[in-house]
């Protein structure tokens, strides 16, 4: 169905008419000027997104749930990263007419079940319309008390640094995407060679039917295509009594967000390559595409990992939780980013990648 046919209105309608809030927190939802919070004790966390068809995501290979999913969970990925609870979230689209209502509601579908997964009440947002795709925009709104925020700025000498799950599968996943498509592009561009003209004056094109091959590497696939907000982190450091000293999300890759944790704390780190976490799946893929794997998992990006840093106390707790894996620990700040390799060179990290320049 065309969004024309049933209008701007309409399709909010569509969108929002059974959306009940969860939170204590939201006042009022879908429906007035603004939404209504209310928060009489916390702290509350704002966080914003804008993800671009043709830049952020290319929709030949991620269908529309998927993508709701994904824009709702790096938002709440953000709210988690500073140790707070994700509430509320608004959500504005800007849709070219090549969009049905159908494919919003596809969306919406993904969105909405991301944000029912860490109880998040979808409070607002405006749809409008595009001439060149798909543009999104949501914010999420979260609360912590002001004791439990971890900032960037909180790393001290000796604390451990540590990371959830493992890294660079995301980015392999996309990679994995993106040789399929050329195979698929290939193959079409080949159709179009072998196309005779037929009677009517139309070239007659067939496209075989195409099955990327994705066998083995279903969970590359799924690092990339559904990701998950670590909040089931948050909440075994919170049992576990542990309160980390510096704390981000890893959206672009550790080594970038290494820097930005030591940068803000006024610190050196000194990371071990034996320890960093990497999925059987992702060295796999980075043999089959003759890439370095501690690069693609130092400066991959899109895992949504939580990178974080604990008093050397914590050091026990660290070592028992499970899918937290202690990765080096921080410095001082003359002493550098440091990556020490598995057959014990020490190199300068950098923002993207290590040079291989031996560190001092
Ligand atoms: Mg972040």
């Amino acid at each position: 169905m065309e969004i024309a046919k049933i209008g701007e209105f309409g399709l909010i309608d569509r969108l929002t008419q059974d959306i009940k809030p969860q939170n204590t927190s939201t006042k009022y939802g879908v429906g007035d000027d603004c939404a209504v919070l209310h928060y009489p004790d916390s702290e509350v966390l704002v966080t914003t997104d804008m993800l671009m068809e043709g830049v952020h995501f290319d929709l030949t290979y991620i269908d529309l749930q998927h993508l709701g999913w994904k824009s709702a969970m790096v938002n709440i990925s953000d709210i988690f990263a500073m140790n707070g609870t994700p509430r509320q979230m608004t959500v504005s689209l800007a849709l070219s007419k090549r969009f049905t209502v159908e494919d919003v509601e596809q969306f919406y579908s993904g969105l909405r079940m991301a944000c029912d997964k860490w109880g998040v009440d979808i409070v607002g947002g405006d749809t409008t319309s595009s001439y060149t795709g798909l543009a999104i925009s949501i914010t999420c709104i979260g609360e912590a008390r002001k004791e439990d925020i971890v900032y960037r700025n909180g790393a001290k000498e000796t604390d451990l640094v540590c990371v959830s799950g493992d890294l660079g599968a995301a980015y392999m996943g996309l990679q994995l995407l993106e040789r399929e498509k050329s195979v698929y592009y290939q193959m079409v561009d080949e159709a179009k060679r072998k196309a005779v003209t037929v009677p009517d004056g139309s070239p007659s094109v067939h496209i075989p039917d195409f099955q990327p091959d994705f066998a083995g590497k279903e969970y590359l696939l799924q690092r990339q295509l559904k990701t998950e907000a670590r909040g089931d982190i948050i909440n075994k450091l919170r049992e576990a009594g542990i309160h980390p000293t510096a704390m981000m999300d890893i959206s672009d890759g550790l080594s970038s967000e290494l820097m930005h944790i030591c940068k803000q704390s006024h610190v050196g780190c000194r990371i071990f390559e034996k320890q960093i976490p990497i999925d059987y799946q992702t060295a796999v893929m980075a043999e089959e595409l003759n890439m370095n794997v501690t690069t693609c998992a130092l400066n991959g990006g899109e895992d949504y990992e939580l990178l974080f840093t604990v008093p050397i106390g914590d050091h026990e707790k660290i070592e028992q939780m499970e899918d937290v894996k202690l990765i080096g620990h921080i410095t001082k700040e003359s002493l550098g980013h440091v990556l020490v390799t598995r057959d014990n060179q020490e190199f300068e990290l950098k923002a993207q990648g290590w040079t291989m320049e031996k560190a001092e």
